[in-house]
């Protein structure tokens, strides 16, 4: 079995934008709000056709509305962050040490959340892979490096850290989230978008 779709996502609005002046997101990454608790077939390839579409036109439109002076300063404060924080990259210590105990690392993960955070969840396996991605989350020695899969296992447990918490919150089933320990839909308390922002949780009503 395989991931084949991820219900969520970054929250943007119809144009693509997020909540951090000048970063888009559309098709697997996004949550535009064009889906529910599950989707119709062949409606994400659309929706990142459409999406990528409306990013291409908000972009241009930005861009047309900002003098040439005001683009080149945004660009060299960019380029200034991303120098800055060359220098600051530590790729000497390893997490675990070595580069296979990485590789084991995101195995481990893999498997944890294909096992527990699957199609079918309770609330003992979300535990227990909460406690997996905890543990992991705190180690300093994934932040500020360089090395490719490490920075991939750290981007994995983010976004694994989001999918348990909010399956863990949601004490009911429905589309794809199907829980064992609440296997019936309950409309009354859980009509409503979970939206995670740091360690804060907010809620949308769905009309
Ligand atoms: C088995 C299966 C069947 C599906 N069937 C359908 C269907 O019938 N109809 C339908 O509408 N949808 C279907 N989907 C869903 C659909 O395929 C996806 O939602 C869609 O492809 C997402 O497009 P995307 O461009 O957002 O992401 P992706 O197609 O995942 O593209 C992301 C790209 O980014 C690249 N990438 C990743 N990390 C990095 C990095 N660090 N640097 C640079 N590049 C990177 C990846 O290699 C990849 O090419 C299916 C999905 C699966 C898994």
């Amino acid at each position: 079995p395989a991931e084949h779709y991820l219900n969520g996502g970054i929250r943007t609005g119809y144009n693509g934008r997020t909540n951090i002046e000048g970063l888009y997101s559309c098709g697997e990454t996004a949550a535009t709000g064009a889906h529910g608790a599950n989707r119709l077939a062949s409606n994400s390839l659309m929706e990142g056709l459409v999406y990528g579409w409306k990013i291409y036109q908000d972009i241009e439109k930005r861009l047309k509305s900002k003098t040439v002076k005001e683009e080149r300063q945004v660009l060299s404060t960019v380029d200034s962050t991303v120098m800055g924080s060359a220098g600051t990259l530590d790729d000497k210590k390893a997490p675990g040490g070595t580069k296979l105990d990485i590789l084991t690392l995101i195995s481990s993960l893999r498997n944890m959340m294909s096992r527990e955070v699957g199609i079918l969840r309770d609330s003992s396996g979300l535990e227990e892979a909460r406690d997996f991605v905890q543990f992991h989350i705190g180690n300093e020695n994934l932040y500020n490096r360089t090395d490719k899969d490490i920075l991939e296992f750290a981007n994995m447990l983010t976004v694994a850290n989001l999918i348990i918490k909010s399956a863990s919150i949601r004490e009911e089933s429905r589309g794809t989230h199907m829980r064992f320990d609440f296997p019936g839909k309950d409309d009354k308390n859980w009509k409503k978008h979970i939206i995670l922002k740091k360690d804060k949780v907010d809620f949308k009503k769905v009309d």
